[in-house]
């Protein structure tokens, strides 16, 4: 049996449905972006309920376009309000280097990817350059809640990154972006290249 047929068949025993008068907005008016990393388990750490968050997983808590597409619907349509950030130590991400990254994708699959991967060598870094791009996208209505943390596997403790502040001023949602807005916002899915 695969694992996906394992997954499968506790699907069928487990029935999970949710309440009948459980809406799609979640609880608690917030989202979680973390990494995909089996070990952390968001709804244990957070002691989540069903319905009570959204969570957003990548390799390594980036902003990727699509997580910056999935927080602005979750924002615009879905009612939250706050992001919390959450890096973790010992991330597979961390302290390998880009060419590292290819070179692994490209020795499984024949292929080299022309994607970033996203390597990083500070990890608190990381997770405020995830947190300062949260603040910064124009397409994100509530900014003002967006906070970043660091999860250490060691330890089981969640402490908070120390972000600076980032001034919203120029972009508010009560007008249309501006064209510079607009570039801005493009140029956020090229601009971790440099890292
Ligand atoms: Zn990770």
């Amino acid at each position: 049996m695969s694992s996906i047929d394992g997954l499968l068949a506790e699907a069928r025993a487990r029935a999970h449905k949710p309440a009948a008068d459980q809406g799609p907005q979640p609880r608690l008016h917030a989202a979680i972006l973390t990494c995909m990393d089996a070990r952390i388990d968001p709804v244990s750490l957070f002691g989540l309920g069903r319905s009570d968050a959204h969570v957003i997983r990548n390799a390594g808590a980036l902003a990727t376009p699509d997580a910056l597409r999935s927080l602005a619907l979750s924002q615009a349509i879905l009612g939250t309000r706050e992001v919390l950030v959450l890096g973790h130590t010992v991330c597979g991400l961390f302290e390998r280097t880009e060419a590292e990254l290819v070179d692994a994708i490209r020795s499984k699959s024949g292929h080299r990817p022309g994607m970033e991967l996203g390597a990083f060598h500070d990890l608190d870094q990381a997770v405020v350059e995830t947190v300062e791009d949260l603040r910064r996208c124009p397409f994100l209505a509530y900014r003002d809640g967006i906070h970043g943390f660091v999860y250490e596997l060691d330890t089981g403790i969640v402490r908070p990154v120390a972000v600076k502040e980032v001034d919203l001023s120029s972009s508010t949602r009560a007008r249309p972006m501006t064209g510079l807005e607009m570039l801005r916002a493009d140029a956020l899915s090229l601009k971790r290249t440099s890292r």
